[in-house]
């Protein structure tokens, strides 16, 4: 294996300068298991943990290695094996808040260079989806494409392409069909030697399916990969680079059910520059585009110039934003709290200490 093969490039080398002179190796993240991360590395595959000071200076999940992420590693080759001992800066990555209660960015998938937004082009087709996943990969920092899969159970293929055009400005927009292998040459431009590509897409859209073909005659690697995964294949959590014989790499990561984005508004707002442009020029800077006299946005909803439907997409993620910063501020107010509560703890134990007439 070859560093170029893995995606490795110059502005990785100059990050990469200071270690190298420590005597560490880089070395691409694969996979994520529990407590430990398969890397490909020069001399291939190596089971690495994290080491303690990178444990010990994280300051959340983010700074913890994730799929396709470049490390920095010392590698005991002889026994299979390395310890991590930093992150190189992503070039993209692709994140989500963290399940459950806590507000919290993970990262998916690090240094993509192209997201595939797969999308069902049968009965499953929903342009406020697709909408939605634009707007997430727009702030992964990788290309978007769209793949509108299952063109064969389509009888009206352009119509629903110029649809996607319509909210998807400068996106390239590629109808395929992965059973009938009809449409997928076009995509092997972003699979090229070292490119990285991640699939997104809801489960059953055809992720899977595309990834077999991507492969080729080898569709035993997907199978095999998943096979430690007692859950099965649909419900896999498990996010995995994998090599692609014609060079390339793809990385798949399941069904994205919750959609909670982590990220911050400017960016993601980009996929609604349109909106964002016409409110500019709305009479009222604050307008909330109700009732305002002189609303730009009601006017354009007005003359057809902007869809309805396109609004209130926007509209619901600024509200999904404004949920994330409350629930973001809330964790910080937590942590703060319980800063201040250990600082009057400690004081407070110090002056008891000094009565005492004797401190230690
Ligand atoms: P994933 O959940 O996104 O990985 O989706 P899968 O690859 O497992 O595909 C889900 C189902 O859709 C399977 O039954 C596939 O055979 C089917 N499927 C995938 N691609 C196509 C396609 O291009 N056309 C049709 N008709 N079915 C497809
Ligand atoms: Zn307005």
């Amino acid at each position: 294996m070859n560093l170029a093969d893995l995606g490795w490039r110059a502005s990785l080398g100059e990050s990469f300068k200071p270690y190298g002179k420590q005597g560490l190796r880089p070395a691409r993240v694969a996979r994520e298991d529990k407590n430990s991360y398969l890397v490909l590395s020069e001399r291939g595959e190596l089971m690495a943990e994290v080491s303690g000071k990178v444990r010990h200076e994280a300051s959340g999940r983010a700074d913890f290695p994730a799929v396709g992420d470049w490390v920095a590693i010392q590698p005991r080759y002889e026994e299979a094996s390395a310890t991590i001992h930093t992150l190189l800066p992503r070039i993209s990555s692709f994140s989500r808040k963290v399940a459950g209660s806590q507000t919290e960015e993970q990262v998916l998938a690090a240094n993509v260079d192209t997201v595939f937004l797969v999308s069902g082009l049968d009965g499953d087709f929903n342009l406020r989806r697709i909408e939605r996943y634009l707007a997430l990969a727009w702030n992964s920092g990788a290309a978007s494409v769209v793949v509108l899969n299952k063109a064969d159970l389509c009888a009206d293929v352009d119509v629903k392409a110029e649809q996607v055009a319509s909210i998807a400005l400068g996106v390239p927009i590629h109808p395929v069909s992965a059973v009938e292998r009809r449409g997928l040459d076009v995509l092997n431009e972003y699979l090229g030697h070292g490119k990285t590509v991640a699939l997104l897409g809801s489960s059953g859209v055809g992720k899977s399916t595309l990834i077999n073909s991507f492969l080729g005659t080898d569709r035993q690697r997907v199978r095999a990969v998943r096979q430690d995964d007692s859950h099965g294949r649909h419900t896999t959590t498990h996010r995995e680079l994998i090599l692609l014989p014609g060079g390339g790499m793809v990385i798949d990561t399941p069904g994205m059910r919750e959609l909670q984005m982590w990220t911050d508004r400017e960016r993601l707002t980009g996929t609604f520059d349109d909106i964002e442009a016409l409110a500019s020029r709305c009479r009222f800077r604050n307008c909330k585009h109700e009732r305002e006299p002189g609303c730009a946005i009601a006017s354009a909803l007005r003359d057809g110039t902007l869809d309805a439907g396109r609004f209130q997409s926007y509209l619901k993620l600024q509200r999904e934003l404004r949920y994330l910063d409350t629930r973001t501020d809330q964790k910080a107010r937590m942590i703060e709290a319980a800063k201040w509560k250990r600082i009057a703890k400690a004081s407070r134990k110090n002056a008891k200490a000094r009565r005492r007439g004797g401190y230690r």
